[in-house]
C-alpha cells in the first residue's frame, strides 16, 4: 500500500523528512478491522509530530494522521459489529479499555492512553488495521471528508467546553484564533449550547467566516487589544469562558478577560508555553485554569450524534492528495487555513 511516513524531524520539504513508501497492507488480527482509508484530516498535531517537540520523543518513523474515515475492507475472526463495505469513522484514541479511568469514561486519562498518528501509525496511507472498539458506523449524511474533520478538533473542543468548562446557555465565551480546527469546532459547540460567542483573529477574512458559523462578536487583534475589546463588549465584566490554545502571547490577557468565577480552558500552546502569571488574579477572582487533551469515548459518541443530527458540521478548506502532504503541512504552519485540510484517496 501507499504510505506517507515521517522519517525524521525537520521542515516539510526537507529531504528525508516526509517520505512516500510502499509498505505491506496490514493484516487484521482476530479483534481488528482493516479499514480502507478514504479521507484523513490533518491537524496542527501532525506538524508537531513532524517538527518535533523539545523534551518529547515521538516514535519515528511513523505514518501521521489521526482523523480517519473509510470503508471496511476485511474483518478479523472475532469481529461481530462490522461487515466489509460498510462506511466507518475511526476513534483515534488508544486506551486499555478496562482500567478505572476507562470504566469511568475518562479514556484520555488512561495510563496507557495514546493517539493514532501521534503515538502509533495513523491514517496517511491506503489501509489501517484498528481494534473493533475504535470503530463507529458512519451515517450516510456524513461524507468521508466531513468525518475526517471530526475526532481531534471536535472531540477536543467538546471535552473542553461541555465537560471541563460546563458551558451554559446565556454565558459569554472568548475563542482565540478563529480559523483553527479546534476554534471552528468550539464556535459551533458554543453556538449549539446558546452562548454569546466572541472570536479573535488578525485576519478580517477569518472573522467574517467565523460570522458565517454563528459567532456574535469579532475582535481583530491586528487593530485592537482583545482585552480592551472584551472589557468594552462586556461592560468591564469579562467573559465566562476563554478558550486559549495560543499560549504565551495571549495567556495573561486571556486570564484578565475572565469575569469572576470564570474558566480558562486550553488544549495547546501553539505560540509558546512558557507563561508568567500573577496568581493573585486567580484566587481573588475565583478563576479556574483547566488543561485538556482530546476527550473520552463518550465525547466521541456525543459529537458523532451532533453531526448526524446536523447540529455540527466541519469546515473543509481544501482536499489534497497524499503526495501533497508536505505542501499541506506548510499551509497549516502559515496559518492561512480556515478549518481543515483533508487528504483524500480515490474510491
Ligand atoms: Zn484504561
Amino acid at each position: 500500500m501507499k504510505t506517507a511516513i515521517i522519517k525524521q524531524h525537520g521542515a516539510p520539504n526537507e529531504p528525508g523528512v516526509i517520505m512516500f513508501e510502499e509498505r505491506p497492507t496490514p493484516i487484521p488480527n482476530a479483534n481488528q478491522v482493516l479499514v480502507r482509508v478514504r479521507a484523513c484530516g490533518l491537524n496542527h498535531l501532525d506538524t508537531w509530530v513532524r517538527r518535533g517537540v523539545p523534551g518529547h520523543t515521538f516514535p519515528l518513523p511513523m505514518i501521521p494522521g489521526s482523523d480517519i474515515a473509510g470503508t471496511v475492507e476485511k474483518v478479523g475472526s472475532a469481529v461481530t459489529k462490522f461487515k466489509p463495505g460498510e462506511r466507518v469513522i475511526v476513534n483515534p484514541s488508544l486506551s486499555c479499555g478496562h482500567c478505572m479511568q476507562c470504566d469511568s469514561n475518562r479514556h484520555q486519562l488512561c495510563p496507557q492512553w495514546g493517539l493514532l498518528g501521534e503515538t502509533s501509525d495513523g491514517g496517511c496511507c491506503e489501509y489501517i488495521a484498528v481494534e473493533q472498539r475504535q470503530l463507529y458506523h458512519l451515517a450516510p449524511s456524513i461524507s468521508f471528508e466531513q468525518a475526517a474533520c471530526i475526532p481531534v478538533a471536535f472531540v477536543t473542543a467538546w471535552q473542553m467546553l461541555v465537560k471541563k468548562a460546563a458551558i451554559q446557555p446565556g454565558q459569554t465565551i472568548l475563542i482565540h484564533g478563529a480559523g483553527s480546527g479546534v476554534s471552528v469546532a468550539s464556535i459551533q459547540i458554543a453556538k449549539m449550547f446558546g452562548l454569546q460567542v466572541y472570536v479573535t483573529s488578525s485576519s478580517e477574512e477569518k472573522l467574517s467566516r467565523a460570522k458565517s458559523l454563528g459567532a456574535h462578536r469579532f475582535i481583530n487583534t491586528s487593530k485592537e487589544s482583545f482585552r480592551d475589546a472584551v472589557r468594552n463588549l462586556t461592560g468591564k465584566q469579562g467573559v465566562d469562558v476563554v478558550v486559549d490554545h495560543v499560549g504565551e502571547p495571549t495567556f495573561s490577557d486571556s486570564v484578565r478577560s475572565l469575569k469572576r468565577g470564570g474558566v480558562l480552558v486550553s488544549c495547546g500552546a501553539t505560540a509558546g508555553s512558557r507563561i508568567e502569571i500573577d496568581w493573585k488574579m486567580i484566587f481573588f477572582k475565583n478563576l479556574a485554569l483547566m488543561g485538556s487533551t482530546y476527550g473520552s469515548n463518550g465525547d466521541f459518541w456525543e459529537v458523532l450524534q451532533a453531526f448526524e443530527r446536523g447540529k455540527l458540521s466541519a469546515v473543509v478548506e481544501t482536499t489534497v492528495k497524499l503526495t501533497d502532504l508536505p505542501k499541506a503541512h506548510e499551509q497549516i504552519e502559515s496559518r492561512g487555513v480556515f478549518g481543515k485540510i483533508v487528504v483524500v484517496f480515490p474510491a
